[in-house]
């Protein structure tokens, strides 16, 4: 069955909107109740309260299509973004959720019957995960969704193995917490990758796509784990991955929204090389740049603003190396607003502020690129073994506006690694002579900062190369 992404995205939230889910929209980015967290990285982050029990809503049941950045923090995948079929800075998390309703049986269900019957995947070509002694689960799966036993992977806790993937969800070292069951697409054999709990699980042949958590316990700080007396379900899919499969794709890369941005990247840059991967990158990146400023995150350096001036400036420099002369990323907001359907409303309206953000930041970076890299490129030419020092990683982000991770990007590209070590020491002698230098001075970058939640006016010139104060 070939669906859009909008089309899907729509599909999901009827189908649980007629199973009595109270359809509620996607939160911002910037978590507004939990300041531990960078950004919004799950479906379940806004309902952090009611799963914890603080807040009551008027629904027990919710569906969302939340929008998610993973570039920062505990959940990290930029430097996935290029390199696996499957992971993306920002996608959109689809997500059912029970605050104490229904548990394992229904969740199960509603999961199995959305992809094999609403969906039309076909069955053989799912497998499951479990909780190693989650038997329940297992016998819903097997004796009920009539999932042959060999198609159930019981998956443990990750016990230091690199491969394992986890299979108990914890909120935090305390709280709530318990086993969860997750559902995989085989692409076909014709694809690197084996099954989870196999040591190439890390591949893009089986593909997870949704992710279902039985919050079952609360943990208490002695690791005694008590039964919640109400438990709850959270459950995430990430939309571009069933999109790639309902389109006949295996990459993320090749659905409709990808394809178009690609393409719009491909024309702004003045490239015909539509398999580069750097026109992939460019598209993952215009999306949670764009998102994160219609969300209130300005370009800075520190915090939440730096991740976000990090992913602009890499993909600067991937349309620099794919020959881009002038400026080109806010070129694609327009498109991303068209090609994001029903999630792309709060986008048009701030469209032409977001553009001015992100040619801003273009042009800043755009007066010391060439250099940097020049400067880079024969740092590597002379280098003696692969580790880049510290220091050069340092003066490249000092004077050329190139944070470390960018650095990292192109010396990876080459075969090479930067000292990261060396890196952090150089910037700790830095904060240190500022702190000492501090004693004497006015301290400018406080009486000149403006507030980046207000409407935008320009930058404070101070920080603009990226230099901390
Ligand atoms: P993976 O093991 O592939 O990295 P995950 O286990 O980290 O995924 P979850 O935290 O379980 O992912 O998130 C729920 C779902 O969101 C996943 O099953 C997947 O479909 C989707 N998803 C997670 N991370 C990404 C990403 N970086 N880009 C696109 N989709 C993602
Ligand atoms: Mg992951
Ligand atoms: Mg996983
Ligand atoms: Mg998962």
């Amino acid at each position: 069955m070939r669906m859009t992404t909008a089309e899907i995205r729509e599909a999901f939230l009827e189908y649980f909107r007629t199973q009595n889910h109270e359809v509620v929209a996607s939160s911002s980015l910037v978590p507004h109740n939990d300041p531990t967290l960078l950004f919004t990285n799950a479906g379940m982050n806004q309902f952090k309260d009611c799963f914890l029990g603080a807040e009551q809503r008027s629904y027990t049941r919710a569906t969302t299509a939340q929008r998610c950045v993973r570039a920062g923090g505990k959940h990290n995948d930029l430097e996935n973004v290029g390199f696996t079929a499957r992971h993306h800075t920002f996608f959109e998390m689809l997500g059912n959720f029970s605050f104490g309703d229904y548990f394992k049986r229904e969740a199960i269900k509603f999961a199995w019957e959305f992809l094999t019957v609403e969906m039309k995947l076909p069955k053989e070509k799912l497998c499951v995960t479990v909780y190693e002694t989650d038997d329940e689960a297992f016998d819903i799966w097997n004796k009920e969704m009539g999932v042959p036993a060999e198609d159930i992977i019981r998956i443990g806790d990750n016990k230091g193995a690199p491969y394992a993937s986890d299979n108990f969800w914890q909120m935090g070292d305390t709280g709530p917490c318990g086993p969860c069951t997750e559902i995989f697409y085989d692409h076909g054999e014709q694809h690197w990758g084996g099954r989870p709990g196999t040591p190439e699980e890390d591949g893009d042949r089986f593909i997870e796509i949704w992710n279902i958590v039985f919050m079952q316990y609360n943990r208490h700080a002695d690791g005694t784990m008590e039964p919640l007396p109400k438990p709850a379900v959270d459950t995430g899919m990430g939309i571009e991955r069933v999109a790639a499969i309902l389109q006949g794709g295996h990459s993320n890369y090749d659905i409709d929204i990808f394809q178009t941005l690609i393409k719009e990247a491909a024309n702004v840059v003045g490239t015909e090389d539509l398999d580069n991967k750097s026109l992939r990158v460019i598209a993952d990146h215009i999306r949670s740049c764009a998102y994160l400023i219609v969300d209130g995150v300005m370009p800075s350096n520190e915090g939440r603003g730096y991740v976000l001036r990090r992913i602009i400036r890499r993909a600067v420099r991937h349309g620099n190396k794919l020959g881009a002369t002038g400026t080109f990323f806010h070129k694609l907001v327009g498109p991303l607003a068209e090609v994001m359907g029903g999630a792309g409303e709060e986008l048009k309206a701030q469209q032409a502020m977001v553009e001015k953000v992100l040619r801003i930041e273009e042009e800043n970076f755009g007066r010391t690129l060439e250099r940097g890299l020049q400067i880079l490129s024969d740092a590597l030419e002379n280098l003696d073994g692969k580790v880049l020092d510290g220091e050069t990683v340092f003066k490249l982000y000092d004077t050329y506006g190139f944070p470390a991770d960018l650095t990292n990007d192109v010396a990876r590209e080459r075969g090479f690694e930067i000292d990261e070590d060396g890196f952090n020491a150089e910037m700790e002698a830095q904060r240190q002579r500022a702190r000492d230098a501090g004693k004497f001075s006015v301290d400018y970058a406080n009486v000149t900062a403006i507030d980046a939640q207000s409407e935008f006016t320009g930058y404070d010139k101070a920080e603009q190369w990226g230099k901390v104060i």
